[in-house]
């Protein structure tokens, strides 16, 4: 959780981490200074050549390795997590280790397949042969959040590697325990030196990162740091992709079983104790299932543990300052005419930064908690009229990440969300598709830029070359010199027979 930074007798800060759950310290490390992440994108620059001559096997082996050392170690790893973040062990297993395994063995396999020399045949320019090769970018610098510590900075790593870049990874300064522990996966899987560096910092060791050269930025976070590192990516000419928050919408449907719906709501609003990108942050449901979903989401809401040994549900808040906006939101929206069925205030099992589950009705979109991404445990409720209307408030948002919709008609599930601007949509389910691996994953509107996983996010780590191959290799191509009226003409004859006949255009 929280740090405090410190200038010791030798200038350099060092981040002071304590338990969010027991609010104790946990450890304490040296910031990287801007000079070393500098050296340290050198040192990576130096070392991808000989990275990306591995060849596809080659880096597999060391993912394969890694795979096989998470599974031996996942318990230690777990520890290292669960301290500085206050889960249970099972929303960590399930939300960090799971799909830390599922990308390293996924990419292992797939990435040769997805980024290997494509030969694309030619419509028109018949006497050449395309071939479409995936170049490695080179540097990649990896930012990263504290809510999924280990799994976001795992992720992209593990694409970036796998496309033959080096990577420098700044981890959250909020857990940098977490964060580091890709770093020592990858030495301990035997990763060649300098193939990825973890540099420890705040946003001052982020910005270093940015400026130092890099040929990519993948950052998570905030829309307020994305902005920042967006403009000054702009300015260095080089790209990045920018995953950034949410205000997701649940539409439930009229037709949607009650139950099921009440239980996915419950679990994407308070999953990672509402700290989750694609939390659940407004439900809209139809006016003639409302009562009967309030009810049970009431219920369930009521039935959640807070704990922070054993077996419990909802852990902390990871850092104070999701408290405090929590605090804001509930008490502006109380303020404005808004009840609290469930929860509703800060809760301390032990101590720690806790906050009760809550369920919040009569809402209404000028209140902050419907405008603002609040990223901790409320689930406010609107009742509407029929689907029109929750689809047109669910779009009345500056943000776009993902949405969630229930139904029990797969038609309209697909009509409705065709018709949500969302990065993308689970029906019948809460957010969940970063954990689909193959699913672009990405948001619309402020939630980001460009997309991470699957296909195309991993292409994203790449420039696409094409290499265009001549077959015949005559003396001469015909619009070489001599230009000439006759060429001219011919070439226009040309043009009139492909596109202006039936014959031509069905042949192109
Ligand atoms: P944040 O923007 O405060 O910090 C993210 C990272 O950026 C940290 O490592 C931080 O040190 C670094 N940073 C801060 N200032 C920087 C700067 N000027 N230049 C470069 N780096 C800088 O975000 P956070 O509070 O750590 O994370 C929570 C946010 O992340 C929420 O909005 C959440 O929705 C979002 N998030 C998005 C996704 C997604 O995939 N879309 C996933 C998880 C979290």
């Amino acid at each position: 959780m929280a740090i405090v930074q410190t200038v010791e007798g030798d200038g350099r800060r060092r981040l002071r981490v304590a338990s969010p759950a027991t609010e104790q310290p946990i450890g304490d490390l040296p910031v990287t200074t801007g000079d070393e992440v500098r050296a340290a994108v050198t040192r990576a620059r130096r070392a991808q050549p000989a990275w990306e001559a591995l060849g596809f096997q080659g880096r597999a082996a060391f993912m394969q390795k890694a795979l096989e050392l998470l599974i031996r170690r996942q318990e230690e790893m777990m520890d290292v997590i669960v301290r500085e973040t206050g889960r249970s062990r099972f929303e960590t297993v399930m939300m960090e280790i799971f799909p830390a395994c599922d990308s390293l063995g996924y990419y292992a396999k797939n990435a040769g397949r997805i980024l290997g020399d494509r030969k694309v045949p030619m419509h028109l320019l018949k006497t050449k042969k395309l071939l479409i090769t995936y170049r490695p970018l080179g540097v990649i610098g990896i930012i990263t959040p504290w809510n999924g510590p280990f799994i976001l900075s795992l992720n992209p790593s593990v694409q970036a590697l796998m496309a033959g870049n080096t990577v420098v990874l700044k981890p959250s300064e909020v857990t940098p325990f977490s964060g580091r522990l890709v770093g020592d996966l990858f030495r301990d899987a035997g990763l060649p030196p300098d193939v990825l560096t973890v540099v420890e910092g705040d946003g001052e060791t982020g910005a270093a990162l940015v400026e130092a050269g890099v040929d990519k930025i993948s950052f998570t976070g905030s829309v307020r740091t994305g902005r920042k590192v967006g403009e000054t990516c702009g300015r260095n000419l080089i790209p990045c992709t920018l995953e950034l928050g949410g205000k997701d919408p649940m539409v439930v449907c009229g037709d949607a079983d009650p139950s099921r719906a009440a239980r996915g709501a419950v679990f994407g609003a308070f999953m990672n104790a509402g700290q989750f990108c694609c939390s659940t942050e407004r439900v809209y449901v139809v006016d003639a299932i409302a009562d009967e979903f309030t009810r049970l989401v009431v219920e369930e809401t009521k039935a959640l543990k807070l704990g922070t040994v054993g077996e419990f549900d909802i852990g902390p808040m990871i850092w104070p300052k999701q408290l405090e906006t929590i605090e804001r939101h509930v008490a502006d929206a109380i303020a404005r005419g808004a009840r609290v069925l469930a929860g509703g205030k800060r809760a301390t099992p032990v101590g720690g930064l806790f906050y009760e589950p809550t369920v919040l009705v009569d809402v209404t979109h000028d209140m902050a908690v419907m405008r603002e991404e609040t990223f901790g445990p409320i689930l406010p409720i609107v009742r509407v009229r029929d689907e029109n209307e929750a689809i047109r408030l669910a779009n009345d948002t500056t943000y776009g990440l993902s949405s969630n919709l229930w139904t029990r008609d797969e038609d309209k599930a697909i009509r409705l969300s065709k018709q949500l601007c969302s990065g993308s949509v689970c029906v019948n389910d809460s957010s969940i598709t970063y954990g689909a691996i193959e699913a672009p994953f990405g948001g619309r509107r402020t939630s980001g830029v460009g997309q991470v996983n699957g296909e195309a996010g991993l292409r994203g780590y790449c420039f696409a070359q094409p290499i265009l191959l001549d077959r015949f290799q005559a003396k001469q191509e015909y619009v070489w010199y001599p230009y000439t009226a006759a060429k001219a003409k011919t070439l226009q004859r040309a043009m009139r027979w492909i596109w202006g006949t039936h014959l031509g255009r069905w042949l192109m």
